[in-house]
């Protein structure tokens, strides 16, 4: 695998997931949130890397999941939006406790809460070190937040999308299930569509592969990998214009 620079700027995007317990699913937890908020600040405070970062809401609730049942897909989709802001929340109370700046704009207005999504102001404040919280999704229903992170990666000019996630990269099977199953260090973007790999949802994949946005996907949890991952050491996997094959041996 080619050997890649350090990145100036990125887009982290963290999964409601990414703020639950994985033995309680669901909820937030707040020795979680910690953690992640202090992997930011050591990255943010010692290597200057300008952070923005998108939130999702499926901890919370889903436009699209069984308990959003007999809704309207609509009035659901803003229901899921609303539950990316208490994250955005949560996160960012955690990351001002370890001394960071950081400012939450969001999608959907309640300038009570946080301030509304500007680019050219989320530049700004990335620009004067903060980490921008991107909340609400895109404001509009039937996206996703990784589509979110797609977009709002491409405005603010990010190198790359960072995917934590509570396994190690992208595997051509499953590996919960299969124990055969091995890790790409790279593939492309292409080969993540035609295969159905689950990195990202198809059009959050689509706006990276036509803009040649490159996703790293890669463990959250794991001491120490955010801080790697934008130092450019080969951690999980990197979805790019050009790929390979699975890892030999890894897994
Ligand atoms: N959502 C939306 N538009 C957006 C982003 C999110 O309608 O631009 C809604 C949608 O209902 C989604 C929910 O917010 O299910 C939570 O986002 P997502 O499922 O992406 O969260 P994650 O899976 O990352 O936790």
């Amino acid at each position: 695998m080619a050997h890649r620079t350090a990145y100036k700027r990125v887009l982290l995007k963290l999964s409601g997931e990414a703020f639950s317990d994985p033995e309680v699913k669901g909820g937030i937890d707040p020795g979680i949130v910690r953690q992640v908020a202090r992997e930011l600040a050591d990255l943010q405070i010692s290597d200057g890397t300008e952070v923005a970062v998108v939130v999702g809401g499926g901890n919370i609730f889903r436009g699209n999941s069984p308990s959003a049942g007999g809704m309207d897909r609509s009035s659901a989709d803003h229901m899921g939006m609303l539950a990316t802001v208490i994250n955005a929340l949560a996160l960012q109370d955690a990351l001002e406790k370890e001394g960071v700046e950081t400012r939450v704009q969001t999608a959907i207005g309640m300038q009570e809460v946080a301030e509304p999504y500007i680019r050219r102001r989320a530049i700004t404040h990335l620009e004067k070190g903060r980490v921008v919280i991107f909340a609400a999704g895109l404001g509009a229903p039937y996206f996703t937040t990784d589509t979110t992170a797609a977009q709002r990666a491409l405005e603010v000019g990010a190198q790359a999308i960072l995917k934590g996630t509570q396994v190690d990269g992208v595997y051509d099977r499953d590996p919960r299930t299969e124990a055969s199953a091995e890790r790409y260090e790279e593939i492309d973007f292409l080969a993540v569509l035609n295969q159905g790999l689950k990195v990202m949802d198809a059009t959050a994949i689509s706006l990276c592969m036509d803009n040649d946005l490159p996703i790293v996907v890669f463990e959250l949890l794991a001491g120490g990998n955010i801080r790697r991952v934008v130092r450019g050491e080969h951690v999980g996997t990197i979805v790019h214009a050009t790929g390979g094959a699975p890892a030999s041996g890894a897994g």
